[in-house]
């Protein structure tokens, strides 16, 4: 999720130590000194007797509910065979309050001189599902791995700390539609009060179906939040972590980045080369970053309220 500020620097834990020592059975558990905070979440690297773990503690009540989406968000993506991942390790009740989330630790640094690996790993994973359907039941010697035919994820996954309604879906329209804008609509109505907005969607949600004209859509696994801070990479390969993961249309993973040009001309031109910009690209682009501009208004107040309009009025023009 966007930082706005680097989080303070977490403080040892006696009690959440006793914690993990205990319920991940190592004797050794000793601070390595690299914390990471995003905005969102307090991060904290430990050698164990079986291996370095990182370990993402948050107090809030919703913590929980966040990091068993994460976990299953790293787990499918993991499953790709085709990015790399922190493998997760479990989830746990935080002693102060919240939930933490235990994954493998990676050594890792900024993305660079593989942004092109990325751009077509990426879009290799968008499209694992989609080329499922078309091989239909053929007869492999390997078990073949189920098609995905829905929109939407088996458990809630949160963009930020706000949970994402990923109720299965068959239609992409009516899933990005009432399952990711209306919802956050809802919530700007509800903490915000703000009806302008809600004015403006009422009228825009009537023509949404312009915007998908003569596109066959089919669900593809997504990293969900995949702008700049959640990829990095090690000696050998790009690393994605912290997801909010979702079967859903492959262009909407490339919204966040592109609203705040995160990534290099690089990535494109891979990622294009897999799968190519199909009509009416740039329109759902602005559709799509419309949702985390109302995700981050949600998250981070009025500052992005006007960035989230602009966007409306120039797609209802
Ligand atoms: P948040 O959920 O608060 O946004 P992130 O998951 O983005 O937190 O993690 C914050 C930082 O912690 C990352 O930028 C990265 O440097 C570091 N980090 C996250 N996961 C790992 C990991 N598995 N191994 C090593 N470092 C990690």
């Amino acid at each position: 999720m966007l930082s706005h500020s680097p989080c303070p620097m977490q403080t040892p834990n006696l009690k959440m130590e006793t914690l993990l020592k205990s319920a991940l059975e190592t004797s050794t558990l000793t601070r390595t000194g690299q914390s990471g905070g995003g905005c969102i979440n307090q991060g904290e690297a430990y050698i164990t007797d079986n291996g370095t773990i990182f370990v993402k503690s948050n107090s809030k009540p919703q913590a929980r509910i966040m990091f068993e989406g994460e976990m299953e968000g790293l787990k499918a993506l993991g499953a790709t065979g085709i990015v790399t991942v922190p493998r997760p390790i479990n989830v746990f009740d935080h002693p102060d309050g919240g939930a933490c989330l235990v994954m493998e630790f990676i050594e890792m640094k900024g993305l660079r001189s593989l942004s092109s690996r990325l751009g077509e790993d990426l879009a290799k994973m968008h499209m694992q599902n989609v080329l499922l359907e078309s091989r239909g039941n053929r007869i492999t010697d390997k078990p073949a791995a189920d098609y995905v035919a829905q929109f939407g994820f088996n458990s809630t996954t949160c963009c930020g700390y706000i949970p994402q309604e990923n109720e299965w879906n068959d239609d992409w329209v009516a899933f990005f539609s009432q399952q990711r804008l209306d919802y956050q609509f809802r919530l700007l109505e509800k903490e915000k009060g703000d009806r302008e907005a809600l004015e403006m969607w009422s009228r825009l949600q009537i023509i949404l179906p312009k915007f998908f004209k003569d596109q066959k859509i089919r669900p593809s696994l997504l990293h969900g939040d995949l702008w700049s801070g959640n990829v990095a990479q090690t000696k050998r390969h790009p690393v994605l972590f912290d997801p909010a993961a979702f079967y859903g249309h492959h262009e909407y993973e490339l919204a966040i980045a592109g609203m705040f040009g995160n990534f290099s001309r690089s990535f494109y031109d891979a990622y294009f080369k897999v799968i190519p910009k199909s009509s009416g690209f740039e329109g759902r682009q602005r559709l799509y970053t419309l949702f985390h501009y109302l995700n981050h208004w949600n998250h981070f107040g009025d500052g992005y309220k006007n960035a989230a309009m602009a966007v409306m009025k120039s797609l209802l023009k």
